[in-house]
């Protein structure tokens, strides 16, 4: 049995949405977008939604909109993709870690206040593999400090925690459509905002900083633009939000179903010797994006050969972002510096999670971990 790491979810209806827009006039940032990102903001429950190329493209447009450049600190989490802590580095200003709680991975909100300086301007939390950070805890600390809250929210459109949705205590939160995401056009991405000022300056800054759309002159009669801020080429067009306005509508029937597949790996890994698995607190609604297991480190390398070797589609979600080359080289990072973000990097393999997997495949999943693990720990 082959099983993939991942399947999309496109499906005929996304198919001919496409279809749509490549037989149309339009093919860049017009209707759809517009129709998408209003979808999303009522997910979302959010006021303004701003559609963009990347979760990478919408975390650096939201520091630069909230005029964090160089000079500056932000705060964030080692345990994550290093789009997060790079895009601080693309404003040019500096990222300054802070451990994780060992039982969810996400960043450790206690520690946060050691970290503050006079340089400090803003935290990014990443609601790691779906399950959201303490964002009442961080969003206290972040108005004691005077600090902006921009979310990493690439794993987690569909959590909640403590009554509160994601974006909902942030300044911003960043989506991703990535081709592994919960929702995907290949690329994509998205801010959500309850600022009105704010999202329109990042509707400028999306398109290199002018202050007139190609929709706006494509639909009304010819006006001149101006350019008042330096801005990126980082919009959404129409191909890619027709081709997530359809999964939009799916999203909490594509989460039943994964929260479903969640269930039995729990129930078929929870008390296997040798695998871990994170918590999942008691008052959150968890997105399940990325299924992982954390093995004591040192054996993580040969069991993630082994199920490959039985056709199992894995990955690491993540090695430490403090001990890959050039965080290391530039800022002095060693191992031992952010010890539970180490054990989760060095243990950590995430299993394939996705709507359309089915039972006999996690079994199939489940009994290779148990046989591999068990063999690796001696029988
Ligand atoms: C995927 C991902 C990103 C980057 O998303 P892109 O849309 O590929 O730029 C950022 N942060 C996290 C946590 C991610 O998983």
């Amino acid at each position: 049995m082959k099983i993939e790491f991942f399947k999309h979810n496109i499906d005929d209806r996304d198919i001919s949405n496409v279809n749509s827009v490549l037989e149309s006039i339009f093919l860049t940032t017009g209707q759809v977008v517009k129709d998408f990102e209003d979808g999303l903001a009522q997910y979302l429950a959010c006021r303004h939604v701003i559609g963009v190329t990347s979760c990478t493209a919408a975390l650096h447009l939201c520091l630069l909109a909230w005029d964090i450049g160089p000079g500056d600190e932000v705060i964030t989490t080692p345990m994550s993709f290093c789009a997060t802590s790079n895009s601080i580095m693309h404003a040019g200003a500096i990222p300054v870690f802070v451990d994780v709680e060992k039982d969810t991975g996400n960043l450790d909100a206690e520690r946060i206040e050691e970290k503050i300086t006079d340089k400090t301007m803003a935290i990014m939390p990443v609601h790691l593999y779906g399950q959201m950070c303490d964002m009442k805890r961080i969003r206290q600390i972040a108005d004691k400090h005077g600090l902006v809250v921009i979310e990493d929210a690439a794993h987690c459109i569909e959590g909640c925690r403590d009554g509160i949705r994601v974006g909902e205590l942030g300044d911003a939160a960043c989506f991703s459509f990535y081709a592994t995401k919960n929702i995907t056009s290949g690329e994509g991405g998205a801010i959500s905002t309850n600022d009105h000022d704010k999202a329109e300056l990042l509707r400028m800054l999306r398109s290199h900083g002018i202050d007139k759309s190609a929709g706006d002159r494509y639909t009304k009669l010819y006006q001149h633009w101006d350019m008042p801020v330096l801005g990126w080429k980082y919009n959404m067009d129409n191909i890619q939000a027709a081709l997530l306005v359809g999964q939009l509508k799916r999203i909490d029937e594509l989460w039943e179903k994964r929260n479903a597949h969640w269930t039995t790996y729990e129930e078929q890994l929870g008390r296997v010797t040798g695998v871990e698995i994170l918590k999942t607190l008691p008052d959150a609604r968890h997105a399940r994006h990325l299924f992982t297991i954390i093995l004591t480190p040192g054996m993580r390398d040969n069991v993630l050969l082994s199920l490959q070797r039985k056709e199992i589609g894995v990955a690491v979600n993540y090695r430490a972002i403090h001990l890959l080359d050039y965080y290391k080289k530039r800022f002095g990072y060693k191992e031992g510096d952010f010890p539970c973000a180490e054990k989760i990097g060095q243990g950590t393999i995430s299993l394939p999670l996705y709507p359309a997997l089915k039972t006999e495949e996690i079994d199939y999943v489940t009994a290779a971990v148990r046989e591999v693990v068990g063999s690796s720990n001696g029988g």
